[in-house]
């Protein structure tokens, strides 16, 4: 991981998607021609928070279900104070995207009852690797689960994530609920007592299962 990446390298070719917090881009490394992602996070109260928490816990994760961290820049592609992060491109959307599609009535190629156990798995199988480091997702929904090339699952978006390890971690920023997408993947003790745990990562996976 290159934890100073020269952004002058790449070239945007164009917005990829908006989250609560960043905007992410398709770019490409003008020498190799290798496309990535970058994320830029543009919400001031979030900067601090997430960029540590989701470099910190994607440089120590090596997983084939999780997206590969290739570097990050503390400015953005205009020399502006907003951080980026570069990770590996994964270019078919979603999961969310493909089930938005299958309920519309579509027909998506490929999108078999097996791949739906490959995706079934490799979220599971990502989820168990990280508890095994205690280390809660807190963000697990479709939209959150990116597709390669086999449509096989990649986890992204650990910028609301926390190490169960770390006790004076600084509070994570409260999301805001009733976000489109969101709200059905927070359990309930979330909406109660804010309580964040294993447990409520293990309710959004169900919650996944349901909709799939
Ligand atoms: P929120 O932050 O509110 O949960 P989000 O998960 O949509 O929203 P981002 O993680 O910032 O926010 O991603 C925005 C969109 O950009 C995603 O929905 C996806 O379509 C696209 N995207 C993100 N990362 C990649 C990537 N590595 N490769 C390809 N597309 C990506």
């Amino acid at each position: 991981m290159n934890s100073n990446l020269n952004l002058n390298k790449f070239e945007i070719q164009n917005e990829l998607g908006q989250g609560s917090f960043s905007k992410v881009y398709k770019i490409r490394d003008k020498e190799t021609n290798v496309i990535y992602a970058a994320k830029v996070i543009q919400n001031k109260h979030f900067i601090d928070f997430s960029i540590s928490t989701e470099i910190s816990i994607l440089s120590h994760c090596n997983h084939p279900s999780i997206i590969k961290l290739i570097g990050y820049c503390s400015n953005d592609f205009n020399g502006k104070k907003d951080p980026v992060i570069i990770t590996e491109y994964l270019q078919n959307g979603t999961l969310e995207d493909i089930l938005e599609v299958e309920r519309s009535g579509i027909k998506i190629p490929f999108w078999d009852d097996t791949m739906r156990l490959i995706n079934i798995y490799g979220i599971a199988s990502a989820m168990s690797y990280l508890h095994s480091k205690n280390i809660i997702h807190c963000d697990l929904k479709p939209g959150n689960v990116l597709l390669d090339d086999f449509l096989f699952p990649k986890l992204s978006d650990f910028g609301l994530s926390k190490s169960l390890d770390k006790t004076n971690e600084k509070e994570r920023p409260q999301k805001q609920i009733g976000m489109i997408g969101t709200a059905s993947f927070i359990a309930p003790e979330i909406l109660k007592e804010n309580k964040y745990s294993k447990k409520s990562d293990v309710y959004a996976f169900g919650m996944i299962l349901f909709e799939m």
